[in-house]
């Protein structure tokens, strides 16, 4: 488990200022000037030996990402874009950093703006975090007041500008390129790659998109040095990580926890418990939505990083942990996973716009049992034909809670169709409800 002295995130509830003052006693923009003097390539390097990997979902290493920028500005000037937008269910950590630690964000993106060659930052927040948008721009406003970004940061000699862009609320535009198209003004539709955002990004220009989180841990790693963050958690899954609980436990909560802590220990650590205890679970989906979701069998022993939970068939993803006990109805709650993923489709492949609805229609009836038996495996079949197909990564999103449904659950599922048969006659006209009906958010 961490210890307190490891923690990033030390005003994670924000029992302390936010403000500037606040953050400068937590440590926050000391020296600066000094980190950057170390120049871009060392930074780049540190972030690389401390094998801090993206905690936005892909778990890519940030600072190998960095590297790929081009070396040297040619005559298209570098970007920095982070990810704010926060739209998949479960997860709410980065909004705890904007509203409680928003100078961990603007410090670190002036040092990753700088390891980049960027002059330029935008963050992309989702559009209903209102009032963490205000204290971001608030922090940003102090940084710029005492000359720690704009001309000469920090009196480093580099200048940095830095960007609020506040989102209108669609989940895709979590998706790095369909990010940056709505950074440009257009719908938020995902690009085909290659090229990649670090060859030609936003306007065209070498970008790097990092999850807010990512850019907010890069100062402390710099001050603490690459062994310590590299000394905490396992290898290959290193660092403290933020992670968040919802659902059927007696506390909810965002909570800051070594990678490779077991999954049941931080339930009943920081969430208290399953509720009725931990016999009474049923399953678990460990990093948001999209992430397949566990049994209670696994759940007694996976730990909490990108690699166990590959292990088992499933992601560390946003590691937004929902936690289901036995009054959940696991189909209607996949269904409705289902139906969001539906509405959320840009449209522009066919599999994703075509498929998710399918998909959707079908869950709807699996719910009631309104189904056939072999159905279910038609439904592996096409989830299997839709993750793979697409342009970018809301195929899976489509397909996986689906698919992870079927794995584990199957005698579910085929029950409720028995009943449904057993109850009607083997009649299959029952009423769609209404929250499940196409079109319906
Ligand atoms: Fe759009 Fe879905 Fe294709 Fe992604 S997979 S580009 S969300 S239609």
């Amino acid at each position: 488990m961490l210890s307190d002295k490891d923690r990033i995130f030390t005003n994670l509830y924000g029992h302390d200022d936010w403000h500037l003052a606040g953050a400068r006693k937590r440590g926050d923009w000391d020296n600066t000037k000094a980190i950057l003097a170390l120049g871009r390539e060392t930074i780049i390097k540190t972030i690389i030996e401390s094998g801090l990997r993206g905690r936005g979902g892909a778990g890519f290493s940030t600072g190998m990402k960095w590297s790929f920028m081009p070396k040297k500005e040619g005559p298209l000037p570098h970007y920095m874009v982070i990810n704010g937008d926060e739209s998949e269910p479960g997860t709410c950590k980065d909004r705890e950093v904007m509203r409680h630690e928003p100078h961990k964000i603007v410090e670190g993106a002036l040092l990753a703006s700088f390891a980049i060659g960027a002059h330029t930052a935008y963050i992309y927040i989702r559009g209903e975090y209102y009032n963490e948008a205000n204290h971001l721009q608030a922090a940003i406003d102090e940084a710029y007041e005492a000359g720690l970004i704009g001309k000469n940061a920090c009196g480093s000699g580099w200048d940095f500008d830095f960007y609020i862009h506040r989102g209108a609320g669609a989940y895709i535009c979590g998706e790095e390129t369909a990010q940056l198209e709505s950074l440009e003004g257009k719908k938020g539709m995902p690009r085909l790659k290659p090229p990649f955002p670090a060859g030609s990004g936003l306007y065209g220009c070498p970008t790097t998109i990092n999850n807010v989180e990512s850019i907010s841990v890069t100062p402390t790693i710099m001050r603490r040095g690459a062994a310590w963050f590299a000394g905490i958690g396992r290898p290959n899954n290193t660092g403290p990580k933020l992670m968040a609980l919802s659902g059927h436990i007696e506390k909810p909560c965002v909570f800051e926890e070594a990678l490779g802590v077991p999954l049941k220990k931080i339930i009943e650590k920081h969430g208290g418990g399953v509720r009725g205890g931990w016999d009474n679970l049923l399953a678990v989906i460990p990093g948001g939505s999209t992430m397949p979701l566990l049994t209670k069998e696994v759940c007694e022993t996976v730990l909490m990083d990108f690699d166990d939970l590959r292990k088992v068939g499933s992601g560390l993803g946003t590691a937004g942990i929902i936690v289901m006990d036995k009054s959940t109805d696991l189909i209607k709650a996949i269904a409705r996973i289902s139906a969001f993923y539906k509405h959320e489709s840009c449209g522009q492949c066919s599999p994703c716009r075509e498929g998710s609805g399918w998909v959707m229609r079908v869950m709807q009836r699996m719910v009631e049992g309104r189904a056939e038996i072999e159905e279910i495996d038609l439904l592996e079949k096409i989830t299997g034909q839709i993750e793979n197909a697409t342009i970018c990564a809301m195929g899976m999103s489509v397909a996986w809670p689906v698919q992870a449904l079927i794995r584990n659950f199957r005698p579910m599922m085929e029950q409720r169709i028995h009943e449904y048969k057993a109850n009607h006659g083997g009649a299959t006209q029952v009423q769609v409800p209404a929250e499940f009906s196409v079109g319906a958010r």
